[in-house]
């Protein structure tokens, strides 16, 4: 996808730095971050967001949370809580349409979220 942000990403081409990479997936810190600890975790794959979501990527979710998993603790929020979040849609706050998990933690997370 020539026009998508986290396409250009995953792929090296923002020269932005990897906190973490696989085959899968990467995982960067966000921008704008809303909490101590706020990566994103990215498959590599364009997929515009959940409702595209096939039955053939679930191996590939069931890996993002094996990663959000791995970040949590390489981050020392595994025992404190984080959350691990994807949006979907307008009303869902979504604003990159390229899937991605919000893993969040270092402080009390409020809920239900605004
Ligand atoms: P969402 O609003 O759920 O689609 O999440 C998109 C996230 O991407 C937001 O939290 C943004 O702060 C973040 N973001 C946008 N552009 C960049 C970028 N170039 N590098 C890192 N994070 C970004
Ligand atoms: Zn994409």
């Amino acid at each position: 996808m020539a026009d998508c942000l986290f396409c250009k990403i995953s792929s090296g081409e923002m020269d932005t730095d990897f906190v973490y990479e696989d085959d899968q997936v990467v995982v960067f810190e966000d921008i704008n971050p809303q909490a101590p600890v706020h990566l994103l975790i990215v498959p590599k794959k364009h997929i515009a967001d959940l409702n595209h979501l096939e039955a053939s990527e679930n191996d590939l979710i069931g890996h993002v949370y094996q990663v959000a998993k791995k970040m949590a603790a390489e981050n020392g929020i595994d025992d404190s809580g984080y959350r691990l979040v994807s949006n979907c849609g307008d009303e869902g706050g979504q604003t990159v349409y390229h899937i991605h998990f919000h893993l969040l933690g270092g402080r009390e997370l409020q809920w239900p979220p605004g």
